[in-house]
């Protein structure tokens, strides 16, 4: 911002023009995803928890397939720790399916099957925190509590023109918030930052609130990037056959207190397979600042790997890591 730039939405009048503006814009314009058709707290805590960590496609994919499985609350509180987990599998960040299941357990045992109604009395759940209980109390509820997260911190920073942090962040959206739609309202920043303030070159032009920005562009950057590391793994994928079929799959389990994915199903690691002939395939997968190559080879699992055939027809209720459910996939075992 120029030393001449004013600031926007310091007045009363402008926040309350940046409501109506959002809100009118995102009555026409809000993506037709299959939780917004609900206020049911349980839908609507279901997409929260899934849309932690993971883009809406492959949501709305896992989200119909969930609520199958598990269309009450007490289908899940009752249902046991791997068919949820196996509900669960390709979404990654499984320890958020694990809350979830817990949480279901009290709401169920302890609450009646009713949520708390409050963001408070949400935040006492498991696997709640302070964004995930704002978006229910706000969309379920109607309670006038604002939601920030990674796209409405960008919108917000861009629109003040500033590198706001922490608790400036929550305020910045508790003043802007419409008290009468605050569901919409939490929902509307969320898509504004989604699908016109991207967080590179935002569609300014576009933006229902474009006159009402400070910046009306990126916020110049500050800080470098940090670097992805690389990384090459091998995986055996070991079948045997039964009736001349590739029939039964070798997986190895996780261990429980594994730092990622623990109890997860994956392929047998190998040492590194220089000069040994050429794998099935290579693919690229990425887990936070590591990029991996990932080469599967046609191969038997190390004999000093613990590990089970599983027969294919049973994979699709194996918890499976998202890199497991990949290779699979790519190789047409599953
Ligand atoms: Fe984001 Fe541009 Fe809209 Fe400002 S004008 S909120 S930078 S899209």
């Amino acid at each position: 911002m120029s030393s001449g730039t004013r600031r926007q939405l310091e007045t009363r009048e402008e926040r309350k023009k940046f409501c109506r503006r959002l809100l009118a814009w995102y009555d026409i314009h809000a993506r037709d995803l299959p939780w917004r058709a609900s206020h049911d707290p349980y839908r609507v805590w279901l997409s929260e928890i899934m849309l932690q960590q993971t883009r809406v496609a492959a949501v709305i994919e896992h989200h119909h397939e969930f609520l199958r499985r598990f269309s009450t609350i007490e289908k899940l509180a009752a249902a046991r720790e791997a068919s949820v987990l196996a509900a669960w599998s390709g979404l990654g960040y499984y320890r958020r399916a694990r809350m979830m299941h817990a949480a279901a357990k009290v709401i169920v045992h302890e609450h009646g099957g009713k949520f708390p109604t409050s963001e408070p009395g949400l935040r006492t759940l498991p696997g709640i925190g302070r964004y995930t209980a704002a978006a229910i109390a706000s969309i379920a509820f109607g309670e006038p509590v604002a939601v920030v997260d990674g796209n409405v911190e960008r919108v917000l920073q861009r629109l003040s023109g500033r590198r706001l942090g922490g608790e400036e962040l929550w305020t910045a959206a508790e003043n802007l918030l419409d008290a009468k739609r605050p569901g919409d309202f939490n929902q509307a920043m969320m898509e504004l930052g989604a699908v016109v303030c991207a967080p590179r070159a935002p569609a300014c032009l576009t933006c229902p609130v474009v006159e009402l920005c400070t910046t009306r562009g990126e916020l110049p950057a500050t800080t470098k990037p940090v670097p992805q590391k690389k990384r090459e793994i091998h995986y055996a994928l070991d079948c045997r056959k039964r009736n001349g079929r590739d029939d039964e799959v070798f997986l190895v389990q996780r261990t429980r207190d594994a730092s990622l994915m623990p109890g997860m199903w994956e392929l047998p690691e190998l040492a590194a397979m220089n000069g040994t002939g050429k794998p099935l395939f290579a693919l690229r997968h990425s887990i936070t600042v590591t990029d991996y190559t990932v080469r599967v080879w046609r191969a038997t699992a190390p004999s000093r790997v613990a590990g089970k055939w599983i027969r294919l027809e049973r994979l699709a209720q194996v918890a499976l890591t998202g890199l497991a459910r990949k290779i699979l996939r790519k190789s047409e075992v599953l």
